[in-house]
């Protein structure tokens, strides 16, 4: 038993998905698919919800109707086009005009109410994968397969109610996604479930966090202990770096699930950085693989990679990041301060993605830049004017990240890296080395990020 997980890009539209019923129908049985959202649904969801909740009263109807029917035309446009039998289509489209009304009527409450609660607008982005698992599965049964589509709720991931960024509760899981999937796997029916979307134990929607599908799959292989999961996506597995940053990134054939974990975390977006994990615990192969190329073979995350080339294996970088230096904190105070900014800002669900030891009255940390806003208002009420002096932020930064689980006790690897970022000229404004010792980060200027990213692939990974 395998889940194949296909991304946005890989179902962007009807021919797309066509491909992907192909794919699937390829595969030895039982398998589960997990499916994204048409590319760019997600963000176009979002981008209505903080639209509509802005938006004067007279004009919210007009809004949404417009937008209702620009997703009607995509959605019902890739059903007809995927969905290759009359009588499927004809049990599609209606459900696709359902769902759409249903996100109408939740658009115009929020534009109505002027209110998006986080838990609305995890509501209003499940549609997108809701949508997208209903053509998918019609596409498998036009094509002769029994099929159904399920929101990941309906497939036992449930979560807590930490909407937007909910977290799966195992416990529940673990019996959860076998009582509902085994029974239909055993009657030969291919359940495509919502990546992404879960729901909490009150059966409400929630959401996993951007990305998210691919935790989605790895959930779900995980309890359904499966032999592979797989990541289909839109390039041939995980590269030396991203590709849209280096031209000559390469295909990695094998890494620890350490790595990728860490290349994960620092910003290769390729694969979701909590979704190694599941697979982990499990043992569980996860395979990244290509939808547009698909006889690739793609990059095989296991527990030892087998083959180590090089010390260093990719360079990773995550942009859009703020430097945050909490100023005037006395040494003996700066375990206490440190503790009380980390649980302020986790229970903010603030990621803090790095850390640099503390000098006597300095403490620097990296947050993504659009979570600032929301991390300086947390830290007023908790620090008052009392504890520190001051917080300080430093604005345009990226991370870059070098990883390799050679660079485990291997000698003067920092050095190298270091220097080699120096001689492309461009300075370092904050250390910080994993303790898993698999990698090295660091901050810089972003209009720096792309030199220093080349430099470094250039002599350690090209
Ligand atoms: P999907 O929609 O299939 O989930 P994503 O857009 O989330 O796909 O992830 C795939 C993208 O990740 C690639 O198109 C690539 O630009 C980017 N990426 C960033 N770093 C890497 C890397 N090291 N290897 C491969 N892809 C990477
Ligand atoms: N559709 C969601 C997003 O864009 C989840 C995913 O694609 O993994 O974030
Ligand atoms: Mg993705």
């Amino acid at each position: 038993m395998i889940v194949m997980k296909f991304g946005g890009t890989s179902v962007g539209d009807g021919e797309r998905i066509a491909n992907v019923a192909k794919l699937v129908l390829k595969e030895k049985p039982p398998v589960v698919v997990v499916v994204s959202a048409l590319g760019g649904v997600t963000d176009k969801l979002v981008g209505i919800a903080n639209r509509v909740v802005e938006l004067p009263t007279q004009v919210v109807e007009k809004e949404v109707g417009i937008f209702h029917r620009e997703i009607v035309l995509q959605h019902r446009n890739a059903a007809l086009e995927a969905v290759r039998s009359k009588r499927v289509v004809s049990e599609v489209l209606p459900k696709i005009s359902e769902l759409a009304d249903q996100l109408k009527v939740a658009l115009l409450g929020v534009g109505y109410l002027e209110d998006l609660s986080p838990k609305s607008l995890d509501y209003i982005m499940s549609f997108g994968e809701r949508l997208s698992s209903i053509i998918v599965s019609g596409a498998l049964e036009s094509m002769g397969a029994k099929s159904v589509a399920l929101t990941g709720y309906e497939a036992g991931v449930v979560t807590d109610s930490n909407f937007g960024h909910a977290r799966p509760k195992p416990n529940v899981m673990k019996d959860a996604v076998r009582q509902k999937l085994m029974p239909l796997l055993r009657k030969g029916i291919i359940p495509v479930v919502t990546g992404f979307v879960g729901g909490d134990e009150k059966g409400r929607i929630t959401t996993l966090g951007r990305g998210g599908s691919d935790y989605s799959a790895s959930l779900i292989g995980r309890y359904l202990k499966v032999k592979e999961v797989q990541i289909w996506t839109d390039v041939d597995g995980i590269l030396t770096t991203d590709p849209k940053m280096v031209k000559h990134a390469r295909l990695i054939p094998e890494l620890s699930y350490v790595e990728a974990m860490d290349l994960a975390y620092f910003g290769a977006k390729v694969i979701h950085s909590k979704m190694i994990e599941p697979a982990m615990v499990a043992n569980i192969p996860v395979r990244v693989l290509n939808t547009f190329n698909p006889s690739c073979e793609g990059t095989l995350i296991v527990r030892k990679q087998k083959k180590v080339e090089g010390i260093i294996k990719a360079v990773a970088i995550t942009k859009d990041v703020v430097v945050m230096n909490l100023q005037g904190i006395g040494m003996a105070e700066t375990p206490n301060i440190a503790g009380r900014l980390f649980s302020v800002l986790g229970n903010g669900n603030i990621n803090v993605i790095m850390i640099s030891g503390s000098s006597e009255s300095n403490l620097s940390f990296v947050i993504k830049s659009k979570e600032v806003k929301r991390a300086i208002e947390l830290l007023a009420e908790e620090f008052g004017d009392g504890d520190i002096r001051g917080v300080g932020t430093m604005e345009g930064v990226s991370i870059i990240s070098v990883v390799g689980a050679g660079m485990q006790g291997a000698k003067g690897i920092a050095a190298k890296v270091f220097e080699t970022v120096s001689n492309a000229n461009v300075n370092i404004i904050m250390i910080a080395q994993g303790s898993s010792e698999v990698n090295i980060a660091f901050a810089v200027n972003e209009k720096d990020a792309g030199k220093a990213l080349e430099a470094l692939h250039g002599r350690f990974v090209a």
